[in-house]
């Protein structure tokens, strides 16, 4: 029953009961039963969520897709779907710094192992997936130097060996990859950063791909997983993320184009020792990257020749440019990934990843380019001076 009327309102609207009211017991089964739509309890599923979901299983071509409360309730829901005691993961060995975690400190203790492995280097995933993991977890581009995987590829050696594949698209969007599309047999992304894209939002998707084998059971288990272990999502983000979708494409493209511009002018500049960015290059992915994504992406690091006091020097001199610890906002923002990201670990692992004291990364933002390169050729210039 619409209570608008004979029309019916354009923008969405946001439904923020918990529960819903039923005329009956025969409407309360065919809901259960499946025989006709409809909510009853929001913790498993509402209008708002159901409608985000929606057009991100479009963007992504994505055969069946689910909302969860964060991007890590998703990856946890979808990995306790998929993993049982004794099973071994295969994972990235540049992972989300609480990915890795969940996988080392959580699913351990409940008697799943994991390998990490460096997802570029083909030879040694083709080996170690001869052990027979379960799943081979992945991200399209890693924090902070931005290596970029071949999902394709990747997705040939996991199958051949039973092996089930995710891939993290955070840093890439839907706009920049479509790992479905690629061969993936999931897909998690934050929502949490680029796709709501304006900061307000905390939020986690996972899609099936159409091709996977019994796809609808795996839904029906992850969508169990999601409610009993209760990493649903709020109606008001899923509202906020709907709305954030309607320009992702327009930020997507324009901030990517931001950031390459931005890149090749700052591999010029003095007191930058290194610019990593798959779109130049320089980037040791930069050919994997033109040949597999729609476009470079948002997020880039670089190196100052200064380290921790340069950066913090930077810092203060560029407060155009906010210090916050995540990406994806409209505007740009910076982050210190041997302070946050990587901060435990120690400063060998640090120094082995290329993580040193002078790495900045950089989500770069929907503002006029020329404004971002002149705060930092300010920026420079005070360090210059210094
Ligand atoms: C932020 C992030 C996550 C976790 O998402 P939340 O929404 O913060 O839980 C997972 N993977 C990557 C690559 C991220 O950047």
């Amino acid at each position: 029953m619409s209570d608008t009327g004979s029309s019916s309102p354009l923008a969405s609207p946001l439904f923020t009961s918990s529960v819903y009211t039923l005329a009956d017991l025969d409407a309360l089964d065919a809901i259960y039963e499946g025989e006709s739509t409809g909510f009853i309890y929001a913790r498993d599923g509402h209008p708002n969520a159901e409608r985000l979901n929606q057009r991100l299983c479009q963007v992504e071509s994505a055969g069946h897709g689910m909302v969860a409360g964060s991007g890590m309730a998703g990856l946890s829901a979808l990995i306790l779907s998929l993993v049982g005691q004794g099973d071994h993961v295969l994972a990235s060995e540049m992972l989300y710094g609480r990915t890795t975690q969940m996988l080392r400190q959580e699913l351990s203790r409940f008697g799943v192992s994991t390998t990490f492995v460096d997802p570029c280097d083909f030879e040694q995933v083709r080996v170690v997936l001869e052990s027979m993991p379960r799943l081979l977890l992945v991200e399209t581009m890693s924090n902070p130097l931005v290596r970029v995987v071949d999902v394709a590829r990747l997705a040939k050696l996991a199958h051949a060996q039973n092996c089930l594949l995710i891939v993290d698209n955070t840093f890439a969007t839907p706009i920049g990859c479509r790992p479905l599309e690629q061969g993936a047999d999931f897909v998690v992304e934050s929502l949490t950063k680029m796709i709501s894209g304006h900061s307000d939002v905390t939020l986690g998707w996972i899609g099936i791909s159409p091709q996977l084998k019994s796809a609808e059971d795996w839904a029906a288990q992850i969508r169990q997983v999601i409610s009993i272990w209760g990493f649903s999502g709020s109606p008001m983000d899923s509202w906020l993320t709907e709305r954030g979708m309607a320009t992702l494409e327009l930020r997507m493209n324009r901030a990517s184009d931001n950031a390459l511009s931005f890149a090749r002018w700052l591999e010029q500049q003095s007191g930058i020792t290194r610019v990593d960015y798959p779109g130049l290059s320089s980037h040791p992915d930069h050919e994997i990257a033109s040949r597999t994504l729609h476009n470079f992406g948002c997020m880039m690091s670089f190196e100052l020749s200064g380290g921790r006091e340069g950066v913090n020097r930077l810092m203060r001199a560029v407060p155009e440019i906010a210090f916050s610890p995540s990406l994806g906002n409209v505007t740009t923002t910076w982050s210190y990934p041997a302070g946050t990201s990587h901060r435990y670990d120690s400063p060998a692992q640090r120094q082995r990843q290329g993580i040193t004291d002078g790495l900045i990364r950089l989500s770069v933002g929907i503002e006029d380019v020329a404004k971002i390169q002149a705060w930092m050729e300010k920026g420079l210039k005070v360090m210059d001076e210094s």
